[in-house]
């Protein structure tokens, strides 16, 4: 028995002739956070937006709480919304901006001036009922309209993009706010964004999506650690990429060399097929490498991108045809290991982290 709170059944869009979704099937549990992901163009605010009844699917069935909505109007569904431009009323106070629902569900007015308080007091604007739009900055109205979004206490909560208008650190700051606010709520919510980052840190589950249609469904650990396609790899997270033509027994040619895979790295794949081997810039060891570990790399630091705690060394690397990989030191590793431009540096790379796909696409 389908147990979940929101279900996508087959769902087609079409523009005209253009496919901007083809044959999604989702499910999402009670209280889940998730995100859709992916790049400009690839459909998720069309999604989104079928899910909340602003756009109507060419075909499909969508399913709230065991009931068939696929075709109802947005008034009759059960959701609040935020969008990334605040879609505040200007000339409306704050109070009246966030009451803007209740008033139209015809709430006595006791009551709506007590829930606007208690809104206002949970996105961390208490007393600010009277202001106007205007007079506050782009995160404090970001905060008004989701308190606006919850003020009927709906089912399901739906963020399109809420964070992309914010500068960076308000944007870090308010997506932990949602993410907490939303466990304390319990509220589903699913946020559309193009922002790998924003997604691996708050979503319990992450839709990845390009060109219409869903490459993987996956905790941010396993978008992360174990992508279903190169999209995914490439799309979330920073990951080197190596040429290689494979030898068969998941043995593979590299430039000069030959490197073995786990089976479990992907398909074994017929000698002579052309791959590429995945691994993320972390997912190496720099110490204690054995001079015959059959993955210890050696070259010489081009480029070294400074990120803070850690960096990023481009390794040219011995014998892989001039392939350079991105290496992760933390700043004290660079000391112990004098990573600096120029420098002859040795790792190897970690076994169990390679993945494998096809190098045209597809594992
Ligand atoms: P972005 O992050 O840029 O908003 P997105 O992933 O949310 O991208 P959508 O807005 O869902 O993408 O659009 C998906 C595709 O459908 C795009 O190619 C877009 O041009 C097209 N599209 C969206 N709305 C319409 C429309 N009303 N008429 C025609 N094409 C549309």
């Amino acid at each position: 028995m389908d147990t979940a709170y929101l279900t996508l059944r087959g769902i087609h869009k079409r523009f005209g002739a253009f496919t901007a979704l083809n044959d999604i099937d989702l499910s999402i549990q009670k209280g889940e956070f998730v995100c859709f992901l992916g790049p400009s163009g690839c459909g998720k605010t069309t999604l989104l937006r079928i899910v909340a009844g602003l756009e109507t699917q060419t075909s499909g069935a969508i399913v709230q709480a065991g009931r068939d909505i696929s075709v109802l109007p947005p008034a009759d569904r059960d959701y609040g919304i935020m969008f990334q431009s605040y879609a505040l009323f200007p000339n409306l106070t704050v109070a009246k901006n966030v009451s803007y629902g209740l008033v139209n569900r015809k709430q006595g007015r006791a009551h709506i001036d007590a829930r606007v308080t208690e809104l206002l007091k949970l996105v961390g604007l208490p007393g600010s009922e009277a202001k106007f739009p205007a007079q506050m900055s782009g995160g404090q109205q970001q905060r008004i309209a989701l308190a606006r979004a919850l003020a009927t206490s709906p089912g399901l909560l739906l963020l399109d993009e809420p964070l992309s208008a914010l500068d960076a650190t308000v944007r870090v700051h308010l997506r932990n706010e949602i993410r907490d606010l939303q466990r304390k709520l319990g509220v589903t919510t699913i946020m559309v964004t193009h922002d790998q980052e924003e997604a691996l840190s708050v979503a319990d589950r992450i839709v990845v999506m390009n060109h219409g249609v869903i490459e993987q469904v996956g905790t941010p650990m396993e978008v992360y650690r174990e992508p279903a396609s190169p999209f995914v790899a490439d799309f979330v997270g920073k990951v080197n990429r190596l040429h290689a033509v494979a030898e068969g027994d998941h043995w593979f040619r590299c430039g000069d060399r030959r490197l073995q895979c786990l089976p479990g790295a992907g398909a074994d794949f017929r000698p002579g097929a052309k791959v590429a081997l995945y691994l993320r810039p972390e997912d190496r060891i720099v110490g204690g490498v054995h001079e015959r570990d059959p993955l210890r790399c050696q070259g010489t630091v081009r480029h070294i991108e400074f990120l803070g705690g850690n960096c990023l060394a481009a390794v040219e690397v011995d014998g892989l045809g001039g392939q350079r990989m991105q290496v992760q030191y933390s700043l004290n590793q660079m000391d112990e290991f004098h990573v600096h431009e120029g420098a002859r540096v040795s790792f190897a790379l970690r076994a169990d982290r390679l993945r494998v796909f096809c190098a045209a696409g597809g594992a």
